[in-house]
């Protein structure tokens, strides 16, 4: 069973790691980002509340975050393990992680940090804006979304660090060399997401 989270800026490859690795270790993605867009493609409740937060580059509010991850959690898939790509965000959901997985006897295997300057984090969403065209990667929601990660999200970093469980890993380079990079340093762990 391994149990992982995937944290780093807005552009760092999260979303694209995420997916390689859920093959390569054969658990599913959790991307909090991913649910909140197919709620929003949806025209869901959900969908039209996330959507007016996330088109400012800020983050959806803890309860309704929380709610949703606690759901998506506990289906059965993912009681064979989880990578969680974008969440938790704030301490907050730090701290209902926590309590959902204690209460289950379980905890985070590891954290995996990709770390990325801000220089090509912003020329990376600007290029997927230009291909994707999503409605939060204008350049002044970037740079707002880089400093809402700078506040919230960066000294989550340190909790999970004082817990041992956080490797860093350059999220420079190609999209094989970096997923390279981070099953070496999970294997380093005993991590193969083979094991029951
Ligand atoms: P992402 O695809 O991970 O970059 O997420 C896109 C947007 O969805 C973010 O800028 C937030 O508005 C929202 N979002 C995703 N995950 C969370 C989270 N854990 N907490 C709050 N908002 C989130």
């Amino acid at each position: 069973m391994t149990r992982l989270l995937l944290i780093g800026p807005p552009g760092s490859g999260k979303g694209t790691q995420a997916a390689r690795l859920s093959a390569r270790l054969g658990i599913p993605a959790i991307s909090t980002g991913d649910i909140f867009r197919d709620n929003v493609r949806g025209g869901t409740e959900l969908g039209v509340l996330a959507k007016s937060f996330m088109d400012r580059g800020e983050y959806v509010p803890d309860s309704v975050t929380n709610d949703l991850v606690r759901d998506r959690l506990a289906a059965a898939d993912a009681d064979s393990g989880f990578l969680l790509d974008g969440y938790p965000r704030t301490a907050e959901q730090v701290r209902t992680l926590d309590e959902f997985l204690a209460t289950r006897g379980h905890s985070l295997d590891a954290v995996v940090q990709l770390t990325a300057d801000e220089d090509e984090t912003v020329s990376r969403l600007l290029r997927r804006a230009a291909e994707q065209g999503r409605t939060d990667d204008t350049e002044d929601v970037i740079r707002h979304r880089l400093e809402v990660y700078a506040r919230e999200t960066a000294p989550l970093i340190d909790v999970y660090a004082s817990r041992g469980v956080v490797v860093s890993i350059d999220g420079l380079g190609s999209m094989d060399e970096v997923t390279d990079r981070i099953v070496d340093a999970l294997g380093g762990l005993g991590i193969d997401g083979k094991a029951a």
